[in-house]
């Protein structure tokens, strides 16, 4: 039966990019009325997301408090020529957590599950089964729409929570390990221990391309484990993805594809680390950002998030030139020396290349110590990138 509701903003896609700004507006503007609008049943799927202290902006951190579930003071990487502890705390949020925590921020009329849009437009959402939502503004956060416009290589992974009884030993997050075999790119297992029994261990490869032959690096995950000695008596939970990261293209027109004149926040809005493939930093910067603005309808929204996403896509051209060096630059066996290389940077200057923060000097010191690719490809590749 056609419906009709009419609020202040509506977000459609209640993942984490849509699911943080309605959090952020239900605390900081408990005068407006949201719609929150998810396909799924749940919010936030079916994900475990982290991200480092210094991805966060000290002054947006209110808006994680409730959501975080894990806190580690220090990581680990390991690489063939070098094994380093980097004191750099980090932190993990489960997606059950987003779903009970945006639950409890905002009003039960305010979240739409299960229910599918069909497009939306700045001040319109229209449903699938029929129906229509009028809002002031509204904001499309589906997730990736076409990125046909981009020059996209891709970072792949099936992640898996593995229940060891007798215990797995790993105290620290080992977010890079790079000593396995490499197969379609670079490959590394990254391990975070949940609890002295509960581990969530990830299987991930920088590709040419989006296919996850989720059988496959199953498998792989379980050698890893027996490899490490863990008896695994259950797999908890699976999640898998193919990440975009960037080397180039044309934004204004992937912009457009995504319809032109509504706002738009995550990877819908192409905001992303172009050689790490996480928007978790992005997705929180733009959340509180959305909630401080005065004007929220569809036009002002619009110009807001396609203004920060332009400006995000113009200062991050050195990442692109490195995301182009891994995959233009190094043949896919080598690509592990591109990374291997990174890693070996002095600990601030890896932490604010992660964070997208280098300094001029950060970038200098990367380029004149030579990234072990052939020099030719290396500044053709420089060229090219956009
Ligand atoms: C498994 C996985 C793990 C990741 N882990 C990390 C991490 O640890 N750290 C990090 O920084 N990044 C991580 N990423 C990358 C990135 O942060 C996530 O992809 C992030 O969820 C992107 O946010 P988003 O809101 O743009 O998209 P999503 O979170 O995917 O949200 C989009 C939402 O829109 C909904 N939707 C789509 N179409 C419709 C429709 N027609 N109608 C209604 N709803 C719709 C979807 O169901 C989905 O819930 C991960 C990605 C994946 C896939």
């Amino acid at each position: 039966m056609a419906e009709t509701h009419d609020c202040d903003v509506a977000i459609v896609g209640g993942g984490l990019a849509g699911s943080l700004i309605a959090l952020a507006l239900a605390e900081q503007r408990p005068d407006l009325s949201l719609r929150l609008i998810e396909t799924g049943e749940a919010i936030g799927g079916n994900r475990l997301w982290s991200f480092r202290d210094a991805d966060v902006a000290r002054e947006d951190r209110w808006l994680l408090t409730p959501l975080v579930g894990y806190a580690w003071p220090e990581q680990e990487i390991a690489f063939p020529a070098h094994v380093r502890v980097l004191r750099q705390p980090c932190y993990a949020i489960e997606s059950a957590r987003l779903d009970q925590v945006v639950r409890a921020h905002l009003s039960e009329t305010a979240v739409l599950t299960g229910r599918k849009v069909q497009s939306v437009t700045a001040t319109g959402v229209a449903f699938v089964e029929g129906g229509r939502i009028a809002a002031k503004g509204v904001i499309d956060a589906r997730g990736a729409g076409d990125l046909s416009a981009l020059d996209l290589g891709w970072r792949k992974f099936v992640g898996r929570e593995l229940e060891v009884p007798g215990g797995h030993g790993v105290e620290r997050p080992l977010t890079m390990d790079a000593m396995v075999t490499q197969h379609d790119g670079f490959r590394f297992v990254s391990c975070l221990p949940l609890s002295p029994a509960r581990l969530f261990v990830t299987d991930n490869y920088y590709s040419d391309n989006a296919h996850v032959n989720a059988g496959a690096l199953g498998r792989r995950i379980e050698a890893y484990a027996a490899n490490r000695g863990w008896q695994v008596s259950e797999v908890a939970r699976e999640e898998r993805g193919a990440l975009p990261l960037a080397m180039g293209g044309d934004f204004a027109a992937c912009w457009r594809a995504g319809g032109a004149r509504v706002a738009k926040a995550g990877l819908r809005a192409a905001c992303f680390h172009p050689a790490m493939g996480q928007s978790f930093a992005d997705a929180v910067r733009l959340a509180v950002k959305i909630a401080a603005a005065d004007d929220l309808s569809g036009e002002a929204l619009h110009a807001l998030t396609h203004d920060h996403a332009r400006a995000l896509w113009d200062e991050r051209r050195f990442y692109r030139q490195f995301a182009a060096l891994l995959f233009r630059a190094a043949d896919p066996d080598a690509r592990y020396r591109v990374m291997e290389y990174l890693y070996r940077q002095p600990p601030g200057a890896i932490s604010r290349f992660l964070s997208m923060r280098s300094t001029f000097s950060d970038k200098a010191r990367m380029l004149r110590g030579h990234p072990p690719v052939p020099f030719w490809r290396a500044m053709t590749v420089a060229r090219r990138t956009e």
